[in-house]
């Protein structure tokens, strides 16, 4: 007997696949071609809520209603002169994190948060002074990506990962999230960069999952003693060893 995919939980919705949301209308005892519609409205219709979704029948709706789809709500926005556009987008348990647009003529990039903080205390950055408060889950890395979408009503081409946290101490889950905005939201792999300040033996286990995606390593610095100041970190992890793993 194969396992479900669904947990009994009340597990958000975004981030399961075509074939993970048919077996969950199923399991609610419905028609598995209304897995195609659920699959339609939250990745291309942007449905916040099941009750939003009307091809659904009322009486249905209202049964399922209290399943989270796993949309945060926008806190704040703020568009700077160039059209950029930051959000502190407030996630289900009331954390905030931040999100980028960045348009130009010919890409719409989102720059993605990984974490609610970071761990790292990098010297010169305001997130690492705040502390780590906790991961995020893939749907709430997917979450980012599809509110930008919908607020410049505009496809997203590009995403960087170099908002709060430190993607490559949430391997698992980022990869989770890179999977579905490739297949499921339709972002080319070679259009992704994963940007890390570099954790020992992570970027070998990424190399091994053999994507598309750019590792980008910011080092901030050219040397070893001014790199341990900027990035507490670096001392165990020296600059030489880390030129080693990129290659
Ligand atoms: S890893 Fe990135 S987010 Fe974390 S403290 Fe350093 S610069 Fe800030």
């Amino acid at each position: 007997m194969t396992q479900s995919l669904i947990t009994p939980t009340q597990t958000p919705l975004l981030g399961l696949s075509l074939s993970e949301l048919t077996e969950w209308v199923q399991q609610q005892g419905q028609p598995a071609y209304r897995g195609k519609q659920l699959y339609q409205w939250i990745y291309q219709k942007g449905a916040k809520s099941l009750a939003d979704i009307t091809v659904f029948s009322k009486q249905w709706r209202e049964e399922i209603k209290h399943f989270p789809i796993g949309r945060s709500a926008i806190h704040y926005r703020s568009v700077a002169p160039d059209k950029t556009v930051k959000y502190l987008l407030q996630l289900s348990d009331g954390n905030i994190i931040e999100t980028v647009g960045i348009p130009s003529h010919k890409r719409l990039t989102v720059c993605v948060s990984s974490q609610v903080g970071c761990p790292m205390a990098c010297d010169f950055c305001a997130t690492g002074k705040g502390g780590f408060t906790r991961n995020l889950e893939a749907y709430e890395i997917i979450d980012q990506v599809l509110t930008v979408q919908e607020d410049f009503e505009r496809r997203v081409s590009h995403i960087v990962f170099m908002g709060m946290g430190e993607p490559l101490l949430n391997t698992k889950n980022v990869l989770a999230a890179v999977k579905s905005l490739n297949q499921d939201v339709g972002i080319g792999q070679r259009n992704i960069t994963i940007s890390t300040v570099g954790i020992r033996d992570r970027i070998r286990q990424l190399a091994q999952h053999k994507l598309q995606v750019t590792l980008a390593v910011s080092l901030h610095a050219s040397n070893q003693r001014l790199r341990e100041h900027l990035i507490p970190s670096a001392k165990s992890y020296p600059l030489g060893d880390l030129i080693a793993d990129c290659r």
